[in-house]
């Protein structure tokens, strides 16, 4: 059974909120997987996060004067990382009012006021006119919205005609099982479309879709990282969490990495508002 989309962002949010010195302490300002180039690639987690930041802002291909919507931002590592490289301005928008918060104070410490910002906004009711946006990413966060066809229409409503829409996605790679759904759905995610799914679902919004690389193979070193990263955390953090929430959340996160492990793969996608349309 599909959850009701209002519940789930409720859900989502509520996550996000009572989570969020966990999955900072996990992950840092990039709450996303890493990207290596090849198997002899030595960059760590941190680094290889980053990485995967620079590569979708390549695909973004944006510049100064010109205005990013970061759909799902977390605290906002990619938005600011994106901003400083390619001199653009950005704007994050994420369920979690922790998240934007703390996107926020970073902004601040990081001397990007100025250019980035961050908003309590749902992706499938955007608080922006239509064609406010020359570019717009949804970095792992359509996994986590039920009504992807809903997301992807506003993502086109809020992009000016030409404009570019960057989705790095989990995809289904192989089927899951009841138990597989279970801990995803416990996280709160659904299971994702295939890549090719995606593609059309993008298509059906009305893009044009430039661009559909599957980086599975450049992503997975992310999960025995996580793994690693969770295990070192869970002891540090146990104070603020008490023991039994720790064990739980840190189970959850661990499930999920086997699951990802065993089922998912990674599409990252350039797709194109059409001039007309
Ligand atoms: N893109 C960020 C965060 C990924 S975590 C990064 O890579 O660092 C998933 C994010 O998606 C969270 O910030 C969560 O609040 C956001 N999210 C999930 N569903 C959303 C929705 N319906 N509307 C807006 N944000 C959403």
């Amino acid at each position: 059974m599909t959850e009701d989309p209002a519940v789930r962002s409720q859900r989502v949010g509520t996550f996000y909120d009572l989570m969020g010195t966990f999955l900072d302490a996990v992950y840092g300002d990039n709450l996303h997987y890493g990207y290596w180039v090849d198997e002899h690639d030595q960059a760590t987690m941190p680094q290889a996060q980053e990485r995967l930041n620079d590569e979708l802002a390549g695909r973004l291909a944006v510049g100064p004067g010109e205005h990013l919507l970061d759909i799902g931002c977390g605290t906002g590592g990619p938005a600011r990382r994106i901003a400083r490289v390619t001199g653009a301005e950005a704007t994050g928008v994420s369920l979690s009012g922790w998240q934007v918060e703390r996107a926020g104070e970073l902004a601040i410490k990081e001397g990007l006021a100025d250019r980035v910002r961050f908003t309590r906004a749902d992706a499938t009711a955007l608080p922006y006119p239509a064609g406010s946006f020359d570019a717009a990413l949804a970095l792992e966060v359509l996994v986590h919205v039920p009504d992807k066809a809903a997301a992807l229409a506003e993502a086109h409503r809020v992009l000016r005609p030409g404009g570019r829409l960057v989705l790095a996605e989990l995809t289904l790679a192989r089927p899951m099982d009841d138990e597989q759904r279970r801990i995803f759905s416990a996280m709160p995610m659904s299971t994702p479309p295939t890549a090719q799914a995606y593609v059309e679902q993008v298509r059906g919004a009305g893009f044009e879709v430039v661009d559909a690389f599957d980086a599975s193979t450049h992503v997975r070193r992310s999960h025995r990282a996580t793994r690693e990263s969770v295990a070192r955390e869970r002891e540090r953090l146990s104070g603020t969490y008490g023991p039994r929430v720790l064990r739980q959340v840190g189970n959850a996160v661990l499930d999920l990495q086997s699951v990802a492990e065993a089922c998912l793969g990674y599409l990252m996608l350039t797709a194109r508002r059409p001039d007309k349309g």
